[in-house]
């Protein structure tokens, strides 16, 4: 049987960087992934681009029961360190909005720059290999559909749930939970909402539709862009306060943020009389949605026909929708799974398990999710470097 220092167990982002920081420390590392090719996911992130981190990252973009668990891993490896190695293979990036950076070309350029550090520091990557099984007796025994293979480290990094047809699995959950882990409550998360009645009546024939929104939920609050879907609503506002959703919950959606539209409507009372409410609103809204809500919710009559009580309304209307999700579009279309391997039994700055000498569990598979934004990479680089620097 094959003889490893560390068997990583998925080249996805987090088991790359875990790999190439343990190679590059001597260590013999063996490398499974159970698909055609590393990286999938980051191939396809941040729209082809891959939104590899955000220069703004901090400990409180993150959702976990620990809050405090992912503070140790972000701060010894940080966003400047992976934007230093990406400079340091000449890749362009670009930064989009709200710290968020992009490749300038194809994610491709990201996998290619992990994949040459792994091939300098020795990892032994070995793609289209299914793990069976992990057993422990003296050492780590890995039983794989190509053979078996003893390490003294194992490291679980084969990502949470989402997008089952690339090859997601609950595998980490369940080897963590075999080898006496505790797991927290999983879910979709950074997923789009669906609807039904009366709102879906209003959101389907505006699919398409972009607005500006500030969406609230839980005490959080989310400005950003949001989308009318066919079954609801989507976009970076609805993605990331998806994330404090639960079944039941309200979510509030204030469809003019930052402007005082009781003032606005007053004003063009005055300044516009004879214009009527619908061609007001097409100043504030975009005109889809300005129509749709004279259809629906309002009756569309000169401004100046209207009583400053109903004007008001209309605004209270607009700074404050409250929609009642019926559910997400699940993990088909989540770009996260938020909960997992519970922080509670792994050490913050290995990512060992505290019961389980050589046991690590890095990246999406922990619960630590991060905002939409880089996050999410900058999780998977932090915590899969913090345990390269400890196998
Ligand atoms: P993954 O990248 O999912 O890697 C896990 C690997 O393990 C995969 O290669 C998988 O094939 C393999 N595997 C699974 N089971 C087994 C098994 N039993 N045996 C062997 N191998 C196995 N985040 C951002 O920060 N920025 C973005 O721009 C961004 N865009 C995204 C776009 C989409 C469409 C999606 C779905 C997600 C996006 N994310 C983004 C989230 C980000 O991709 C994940 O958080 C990140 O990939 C997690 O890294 P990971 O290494 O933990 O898991």
């Amino acid at each position: 049987m094959d003889q490893f220092d560390v068997v990583i167990i998925g080249a996805g982002a987090a088991g790359l960087m875990c790999a190439l920081t343990a190679g590059a420390r001597g260590r013999r590392v063996l490398l499974l992934e159970h698909a055609a090719q590393a990286g999938a996911k980051i191939l396809i992130s941040g729209g082809g681009r891959c939104n590899f981190t955000n220069r703004d990252t901090a400990p409180d973009r993150f959702f976990s029961g620990n809050p405090h668990f992912c503070k140790s891993a972000l701060k010894r490896y940080t966003q400047h360190d992976f934007i230093a190695l990406v400079q340091r293979h000449g890749i362009a990036y670009h930064e989009k909005t709200l710290g968020q950076l992009f490749c300038d070309g194809s994610a491709r350029a990201i996998v290619a720059m992990l994949l040459a550090e792994c091939a300098a520091a020795g990892v032994d990557l070995r793609v289209g290999h299914r793990v069976i099984d992990i057993t422990k007796a003296d050492r780590f025994r890995v039983e794989t559909d190509h053979g078996d293979f003893a390490a003294g480290a194992v490291v679980l990094a084969t990502g949470g749930l989402s997008i089952p047809k690339m090859g997601a699995t609950g595998f980490a959950h369940d080897m963590a939970a075999r080898f006496g882990l505790k797991l927290t409550e999983t879910r979709p998360a950074l997923v789009p909402l669906t609807f039904t009645g009366e709102d879906l009546a209003v959101m389907q024939p505006l699919s398409g539709v972009a607005v500006d929104v500030q969406a609230r939920c839980d005490r959080r609050a989310f400005r950003e862009s949001m989308l009318f879907t066919h079954r609801g609503l989507s976009g970076p506002a609805v993605l990331q306060i998806s994330s404090c959703w639960h079944e039941g919950k309200s979510i509030t959606l204030d469809m003019t943020p930052g402007s005082d539209a009781a003032a606005f409507l007053l004003e063009r009372k005055r300044t516009r009389p004879n214009a009527e409410l619908k061609t007001i609103l097409g100043e504030i809204l975009p005109q889809r949605l300005a129509q749709k809500l004279v259809e629906t919710r309002f009756v569309n009559r000169p401004i100046n026909a209207m009583r400053d009580k109903e004007l008001a309304a209309i605004a209270g209307f607009l700074k404050a929708w409250q929609v009642v999700p019926s559910g997400t579009e699940g993990y088909a279309k989540a770009e996260v799974t938020l909960g997992g391997v519970d922080t509670a039994g792994l050490s913050s700055r290995t990512m060992q398990a505290g019961d389980v000498p050589g046991l690590y569990v890095i990246g999406e598979a922990v619960d630590v999710t991060g905002w939409l934004g880089g996050y999410n990479f900058q999780w998977a680089w932090s915590s899969g470097w913090s345990a390269g620097q400890a196998v």
